[in-house]
């Protein structure tokens, strides 16, 4: 007997979980796309984007997904056959450099593996063999959401700042932002990209791209972007169809402003960053507890490498999939499947998942998608310690005493 019945859970890492909210301010008709009411929120909804960034610089916003985003952000900064250096943590550092590739960036990889963070020592004795300064960024993943490994962006930005190299540093920020600490002027980040589906709580359709003014100088010269990607007319309009390069996306506006709302005016981004924090030690201890008795463990062994808003484990023996399979089927919840993390079709694919802990998600939620977890391995004997519930509930607990 199935118990999916109910309101399900997608706990992973995209779309997250739209607050009822965000979908209310979505439910009506559409405004007049040429003036009143849309210029204002427009408008708004720029601002509060710069400060859900912590950002002092410009925003451009895209009707695309992060891949979009991406995009938008090398064709901006880029001319075809200049340089920059991608450092690669995850399936999404790759993307994003693959895609600089194919546009006619030439990439200079740094792979660091799918379990630790980017070396800044690295990153800085790379920049001091580029004595021409032919590297005209660099580009990171905050978090990389396939290993879900958070880098350290400041720490990147001193390593540049100690090779003495004048490279933008580009950030994809799209699983981060409103979940991890993220702050862009004060870390010297140049380009940042996000999207709306994730930490934003906003169904998925938006990209953005914040930049700096160095960022802005160096896309004067830049000769790869064609009208509708240049971010110029989107982060200085004269008419608000500028914005967007066109109409206004109405609803996913109204949707947004409702969201970032409730982060900037209502929680606060402090609090948003410990609550992540509280979560995702939650689901650690619950992995790290099950861990003793069986063969599952999180992909990222040291907790201060670990993003707050998204986790990949591995479960032994094509036990991963075997447990999304039984969660989605019979408890209602879907998790994420792993990602990059093995070639796919072979056997050892089946053997990672990841629990998203991202945006409008509370205690009930991540306890409850633990529980059902433990349920699942006990229905399908996957062997796995005992007590991972009680030691999740245990740093539940001390969140909130914390908080
Ligand atoms: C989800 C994600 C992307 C891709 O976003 P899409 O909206 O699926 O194109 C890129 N980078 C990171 C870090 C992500 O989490």
């Amino acid at each position: 007997m199935s118990l999916a019945q109910g309101r399900p859970y997608l706990a992973i890492p995209g779309p997250s979980t739209m607050p009822d909210r965000v979908l209310a301010a979505m439910h009506k008709p559409a405004p007049n796309i040429y003036e009143g009411e849309i210029e204002e929120i427009a408008a708004r909804v720029a601002a509060n984007l710069r400060r859900v960034a912590m950002s002092s610089s410009h925003v451009a916003i895209y009707i695309a997904n992060g891949h979009g985003a991406w995009e938008a952000s090398i064709a901006n900064v880029f001319s075809r056959g200049d340089k920059a250096l991608s450092l690669v943590t995850g399936r999404f550092g790759d993307i994003w450099a693959k895609s600089a590739t194919t546009m006619g960036v030439e990439v200079e990889r740094l792979e660091f593996g799918l379990k630790s963070p980017a070396d800044p020592a690295r990153v800085e004795e790379a920049l001091r063999a580029d004595t021409g300064h032919e590297l005209k960024a660099v580009l990171m993943t905050h978090v990389d959401t396939a290993t879900s490994v958070r880098n350290d962006v400041a720490a990147i930005r001193a390593a540049i700042d100690a090779a003495n190299h004048p490279a933008l540093l580009m950030v994809d920020c799209i699983a981060s932002l409103g979940c991890d600490e993220f702050r862009m002027d004060d870390w010297g980040v140049d380009v940042m990209v996000a999207a709306s589906q994730k930490g934003l709580m906003v169904p998925p359709g938006l990209g953005f791209v914040w930049f700096s003014d160095k960022a802005l100088e160096a896309s004067r010269s830049s000769n790869m972007v064609t009208p509708y990607w240049n971010w110029h007319p989107r982060a200085f309009p004269e008419m608000v169809y500028q914005y967007f390069g066109g109409t206004s996306p109405t609803h996913h506006l109204f949707g947004l402003d409702e969201s970032l709302k409730m982060i900037l005016d209502e929680e606060g981004l402090p609090h948003i960053w410990k609550r992540h924090a509280a979560l995702a030690r939650a689901v650690w201890a619950a992995f790290e507890t099950w861990g003793q008795g069986g063969d599952l463990a999180l992909n990222i062994a040291e907790p201060a490498h670990r993003a707050h808003s998204v986790t990949a484990a591995r479960i032994g023996n094509g036990g991963a999939e075997r447990l999304r399979k039984w969660l989605e089927a019979e408890a209602g919840v879907t998790l994420g499947i792993g990602l990059g993390m093995a070639e796919p079709g072979t056997p050892e694919a089946d053997d990672f998942l990841r629990v998203a802990h991202m945006g409008h998600v509370n205690a009930h939620m991540t306890l409850g998608a633990l529980a059902t977890m433990e349920a699942g391995m006990q229905a399908l004997d996957i062997p796995h310690g005992r007590g991972g519930i009680a030691a999740a509930a245990g740093e539940i607990a001390k969140g909130v005493a914390q908080a």
